[in-house]
């Protein structure tokens, strides 16, 4: 009888967990954490466990240098450059930081 019950509790306990790992799921490394938080953009949404798998996921590349671009950036032309340097690198010469 005993043991019949803690049998329904874990799997009550089972149940609720995995409920709860669908919310949490990292998009980008598959991580289940309790903290996760889900990132909006125009129509598309994904979750994340980390700024870093966010900006992985959703940071735009420069075109002139390759790295993530996690501020503002510059676009120039419909490109985006993490600074105006790298603008001005690609061929924009009137590029510059927005402040
Ligand atoms: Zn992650
Ligand atoms: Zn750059």
């Amino acid at each position: 009888m005993e043991e019949a019950t803690l049998l329904t509790s874990a799997d009550t306990k089972l149940v609720f967990r995995s409920k709860e790992l669908v919310m949490a799921i990292c998009d980008t490394c598959g991580n289940d954490y309790d903290k996760a938080f889900t990132i909006t953009r125009g129509d598309q949404s994904a979750t994340f466990d980390s700024f870093e798998c966010a900006i992985h996921a959703m940071a735009p590349t420069c075109a002139h240098c390759g790295c993530r671009v996690i501020g503002h950036g510059t676009e120039s032309g419909g490109v985006m450059y993490c600074c105006a340097n790298c603008a001005r690198g690609a061929g924009d010469t009137g590029a510059v930081d927005r402040s």
